[in-house]
């Protein structure tokens, strides 16, 4: 058996969506999952027009920062080298010039009226049009002026395909294709034929739009006379409504965005491998580990796959809960230590703030963090006295039935006996629940309206917890302020 070779061979034509970065995982699971399995990342910047600058290094970033890292392909700089397409000219003139020696390649003498003129002829007689009806007796001998088309070989197919399972095509799908364009660049077609041959390639794992070209692949794999790797094409990604493809409306964003929002690329790879695929049991937080033990090319679903920004939002947030759980220290670097490279609020670097400070905040809002970015909502009032906000009592439910005259009173008595605590996390429970039996309320009614007036914000974790954190001073100091308001 040969070693396993996979690739993903993007177009630097933008930035780089779930759609392409998954077909890159899946790639890159097979190979690590094979002894000696190699990933080989190949830039196919064949299409000049469509070439968007700086893309061939947002993709390399954006493997990179996912930690799907390749084996064989471009420097980390992106300097162009043998895995840019653009730098294999050479090589594909050599197969081109096989082709042609061999009888199966010709220069396609027609101007674009004259094909344009074919088409109508076709559409008046209702078939199909074809180039292979309209071959040139003489074609004139190529020069690399005009475009070099394969002469195909039309015939009936049965192939399988590892995802899509066996597909049989007609010879009508196969016709003669572009191989080397005017402008002396291969097409897609030509190209990734030779490159996954010189590079190896054990499977080709790539997108639903190239399925309805495959037949010709076939055929030109055979008039080179190569066996064609292991082929496995992907299910689309479809919108979150699970109707239509995935579109960047539906949040198709650029994979750097989420990390500059703060999301694990252990999550995110879960995600990605969730998308379209299970391993036939409920499970759904997978380490990258077991993804690379379970994954397998014959699991993946044949239908679309439902994009659903919920679940990764749900899944970062358990890989980070697993994460705290594994190395606290370690999500806290994640963080960020510094000002200048930080999730944390901007007053969290403050004095009288230090790292364990920080460190205990965490230990606290750990529990609901979806991702890092979230994190100055859910602990600026951790780090300075939030504005006092009405609105936050005459909107609550609970808290709404009361005049303000009435929440004074009970604020009051929780003032006299917080003020007894040593405001340990212990101490702070049994008072609060002593309280609760001195005022005859509601746990609802009571810690609402303590949080609401030591915090001022809109949530926040568990009240006994939340005011050991703040501290003795600090939270009376903001009942204090509190009761004021309350007139
Ligand atoms: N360059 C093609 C694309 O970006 C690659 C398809 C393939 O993986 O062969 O869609």
């Amino acid at each position: 058996m040969k070693p396993v070779r996979t690739r993903f061979a993007p177009s630097p034509t933008g930035y780089l969506h779930v759609g392409g970065i998954r077909t890159a995982l899946f790639a890159w699971l097979v190979a690590k999952q094979s002894p000696g399995g190699k990933f080989i990342l190949r830039i196919e910047d064949t299409d000049q027009a469509r070439e968007v600058q700086g893309s061939a290094q947002h993709i390399i970033d954006s493997l990179s920062w996912l930690g799907i890292e390749y084996d064989e392909g471009p420097p980390k700089d992106g300097t162009r080298n043998d895995f840019y397409q653009s730098q294999r000219l050479e090589i594909y003139q050599t197969w081109a010039h096989k082709l042609i020696d061999a009888g199966r390649a010709y220069a396609d003498p027609y101007t674009a009226e004259e094909v344009q003129a074919f088409r109508e002829q076709a559409q008046k007689e209702k078939r199909p049009f074809l180039y292979r009806n309209h071959r040139p007796e003489n074609p004139p001998v190529w020069d690399g002026t005009t475009p070099l088309r394969f002469k195909s070989d039309p015939k009936a197919y049965s192939r399988h395909d590892a995802v899509m399972g066996d597909l049989s095509t007609s010879p009508e799908s196969i016709d003669d294709f572009i191989l080397v364009k005017s402008d002396g660049y291969p097409t897609y077609n030509f190209a990734h034929i030779v490159d996954d041959v010189d590079m190896e390639i054990t499977h080709v794992i790539r997108g639903q739009e190239f399925l309805s070209s495959v037949p010709n692949y076939l055929n030109l794999y055979e008039a080179l006379d190569i066996t064609p790797p292991i082929l496995a094409t992907m299910p689309h990604i479809l919108g979150p409504d699970g109707n239509k493809k995935l579109s960047k409306r539906d949040g198709a964003k650029d994979i750097l965005d989420y990390r500059k929002e703060g999301y694990l690329p252990e999550a995110m790879r879960n995600f990605l491998a969730s998308l379209g695929w299970n391993d036939g049991t409920e499970q759904e937080v997978f380490s990258t580990k077991e993804l690379i033990e379970k994954f397998s090319l014959d699991r993946v679903q044949r239908s679309g796959a439902r994009f659903d920004e919920r679940r990764l939002l749900w899944l970062n947030g358990a890989h980070i809960r697993n994460l705290y759980e594994d190395d606290p220290n370690q999500l806290y670097r994640l963080l960020g230590e510094s000002p200048d490279a930080t999730f944390w609020p901007e007053e969290a670097f403050a004095a009288p703030y230090g790292a364990t400070y920080r460190k205990r905040v965490l230990g606290l809002v750990q529990e609901r963090l979806k991702f890092f970015a979230e994190l100055p909502d859910l602990t600026n009032f951790f780090f300075r006295d939030l504005p006092v906000d009405m609105s936050l009592i005459d909107n609550n439910k609970q808290l709404k039935k009361f005049s303000h005259a009435e929440l004074k009173t009970l604020l009051e008595q929780a003032k006299t006996t917080l003020e007894t605590s040593d405001f340990s996390s212990d101490d702070l429970t049994n008072k609060l629940n002593e309280l609760l039996e001195q005022t005859g309320q509601k746990p609802g009614v009571l810690f609402s309206l303590i949080r609401v007036a030591t915090t001022w914000a809109a949530a926040s974790p568990g009240l006994a917890d939340t005011l050991a954190v703040i501290g003795k001073d600090r939270s009376l100091e903001r009942l204090n302020r509190s009761l004021k308001a309350l007139l």
